[in-house]
């Protein structure tokens, strides 16, 4: 009888002294689900450090690892689209490279997907680490999105999932070059269960994740995801508009009763900067979109890969890559 195989993706950036041991475990786990045939797909994603020299040893060494290295750094989600892109699993878990998602988790995760669950989320019960600022950042954050947005993305709830091979082929559907990939992965659905786990401390190096790059993945994900930041402007002009006429009437009957009053600098000038910066701020939002739009339009591939290694337990085939398109 074939084993059911079990895919994890974990995308390397930056991550030399958390290879061998992020191996160690997983080949620990994998000894331990031996009823099932486990792979890891490694994506070095551009690292400047020792990364790739290591994962070259770690595939030496194990033979079920699976090599890609991208030409360049291309950001985390394009990482994990490569990974999707590769793995051949049942089912497909990513997972992060630093060791903050527990493989050990693998186990309940299956038992669930063995039940009928096409997705098994993960889901932190460790936010009280965090700190008070990021906590209130992340749950903002949240709010917002699902508050305008049509998919809910669940909260504390990371890439750290299982997915059955439907799920992943439903997300290589998805044609967008912005790919934010918690977004995605809640806009394909499917029954899902959720199981509760601790987020651990990074083993080694730190998260290259700043405020701005977060910044840019929260405006990414909202973007993606919704496009009421762009219907708003008719609201907030009616509004404005209904105040201004307003305005124009108890002037008017005021100047009727009172008389011309000159002075006004005060509320022309706050009325006019007021307005300005309103403006402003909606053709900075439609900027978002429009410059998302021209991005997306290039339909550039999401990544380019300079060197791939097949695991040596399966004859080597020309990878299905749906994401890296043909470019003219
Ligand atoms: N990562 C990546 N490309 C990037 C940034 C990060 O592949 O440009 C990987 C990184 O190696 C790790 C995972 O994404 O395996 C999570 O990154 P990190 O730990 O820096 O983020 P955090 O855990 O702080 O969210
Ligand atoms: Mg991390």
């Amino acid at each position: 009888m074939n084993k059911k195989r079990i895919s994890l993706i974990a995308p390397f950036y930056n991550e030399s002294g958390n290879v061998t041991e992020f191996f160690r475990r997983v080949a620990a786990i994998a000894d331990s689900l031996s009823a099932y045939d486990i792979e890891v797909v490694a994506v070095n994603d551009g690292s400047r450090d020792n990364t790739w020299a290591e994962l070259l040893e770690a595939r030496a060494r194990y033979s079920w690892v699976h090599l890609v290295d991208l030409s360049r750094n291309f950001g985390k989600e394009a990482a994990l689209t490569a990974g999707l892109d590769r793995a051949q699993g049942d089912a497909v878990v990513p997972i992060d490279a630093d060791l903050q998602h527990p493989p050990e988790l693998l186990t309940e995760m299956l038992a669930q997907w063995e039940q009928g669950a096409e997705v098994v989320l993960a889901r932190r019960t460790d936010r009280e680490t965090d700190g008070r600022l990021q906590k209130f950042s992340a749950t903002s954050f949240y709010r917002l999105h699902n508050l305008i947005s049509h998919v809910e993305v669940p909260m504390d709830v990371g890439d750290f999932r299982l997915m059955d091979r439907r799920v992943v082929e439903a997300l290589r559907r998805l044609p967008e070059n912005h790919r934010f990939m918690k977004g995605l992965f809640a806009w394909v659905g499917f029954r899902t269960v959720t199981i509760p786990y601790v987020n651990a401390k990074r083993h080694a190096g730190t998260s290259s994740f700043n405020f701005w790059r977060l910044w840019n993945l929260a405006m990414e994900g909202i973007t993606s995801f919704s496009t009421a930041p762009l219907k708003i402007w008719t609201y907030i002009g009616m509004a404005v508009s209904a105040l201004a006429l307003l305005y124009a009437g108890t002037t008017v009957i005021g100047t009727m009763i009172h008389g011309v009053d000159v002075p006004g600098y005060a509320s022309l000038m706050a009325g006019g900067m007021f307005l300005g910066g309103v403006q402003l701020i909606g053709i900075g939002v439609l900027g978002e979109y429009v410059g998302r739009i021209y991005h997306e339009v290039k339909r550039r591939p999401v990544y380019l890969v300079r060197e791939e290694y097949q695991p040596d337990n399966r004859p080597a085939s020309a990878p299905s890559a749906a994401h890296e398109r043909e470019t003219a």
